[in-house]
């Protein structure tokens, strides 16, 4: 893991802020990068450093909902909100096998529906977006899920993150998939200003290849659920400190960090993690049968 530069030191070709309460600049302590004058193309050099050592740490990265195909995964991800892709993957193989397709889910009991979905949280009004999106799909698209942005947003309950989402990891179309995390971490990392995912969307892809957008989605998603916590980030354990303005932002001694990581980096779980970076194509099984150990 690269060695973390001194929490204060300005990233080169940025300016060093004036150290605030506690030895922090204002700036981090306020959860802003520090970078101010950046060009871009050394944003764009730090951006892709920071995406390459994101894939050296994390080469079993994938999309972390369960799903055979496009239908699945787009009812998946309508799942997803407002609640984990650990739940949602606990109640996906009951609903998948009761409800394998769209006109079987347009034709379906909301009731029944909404027993199998209960623990999502929402679950009446994202059965009321199933059945409405299921409905479309039957209607319009002869019950086989479009692989175009354009018609995907237009599906109930269908925004640009779910639609990227579906795009990009059962299409294999280029997406960036702006969730929390991500939205998050681009702040962080000073891709980015913005608040909007739209305006994140669009600040980001134009820092990397197209060909790159999905699995960076996917390794920024991941530290942010491993490493870089909304609350308490392990700066101290963080294999992108070096080029990271947000540096500091969180616990920096390296011990105290790495009791904050989670998941298969959690202390404890070495065993889990070695058998993921021996075996980077069996990932996402290998993360459903931890899982079940778990429950
Ligand atoms: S955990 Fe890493 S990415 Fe997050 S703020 Fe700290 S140094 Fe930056």
């Amino acid at each position: 893991m690269a060695s973390p530069r001194a929490a204060k030191a300005p990233l080169a070709g940025s300016t060093a802020p004036a150290a605030g309460a506690g030895g922090v600049p204002p700036a981090q302590a306020a959860g802003m990068p520090v970078v101010s004058s950046e060009s871009l193309l050394g944003l764009k050099r730090r951006a892709r450093r920071i995406n390459r050592a994101l894939a050296e740490k994390y080469p079993y990265a994938h999309a972390e909902l369960d799903f055979r195909n496009p239908f699945e995964l787009l009812v998946a991800t309508v799942l997803s909100a407002q609640t984990t892709d650990v739940t949602v993957n606990q109640v996906t193989p009951l609903l998948f096998a009761r409800y394998p397709d769209p006109r079987a889910m347009a034709e379906a009991d909301p009731a029944a529906i909404e027993e199998i979905i209960k623990a999502t949280g929402f679950f009446r009004a994202k059965t009321r977006s199933l059945v409405a999106l299921c409905t479309r799909l039957v209607d319009e698209y002869n019950g086989v899920v479009p692989g175009r942005l354009e018609d995907l947003v237009t599906l109930p309950g269908v925004g640009r993150k779910t639609a990227n989402v579906v795009l990009g990891n059962a299409f294999g179309v280029p997406g960036i998939t702006v969730d929390t995390h991500f939205g998050r971490l681009a702040r962080r990392f000073g891709w980015t200003q913005s608040e909007d995912p739209v305006q994140i969307e669009y600040d980001v892809a134009e820092l990397f290849e197209k060909r790159d957008w999905t699995m960076l989605s996917h390794r920024v998603v991941f530290h942010g659920r491993r490493v870089c916590h909304s609350r308490r980030p392990a700066c101290g354990a963080c294999p992108v400190a070096n080029w990271c303005p947000s540096y500091g932002l969180g616990e920096t001694d390296s011990a105290k960090a790495a009791k904050l990581l989670k998941y298969e980096l959690a202390p404890g779980n070495e065993a889990l993690l070695a058998q993921l970076q021996a075996e980077t194509h069996r990932a996402a099984e290998i993360r459903m049968e931890s899982q079940k150990r778990i429950q």
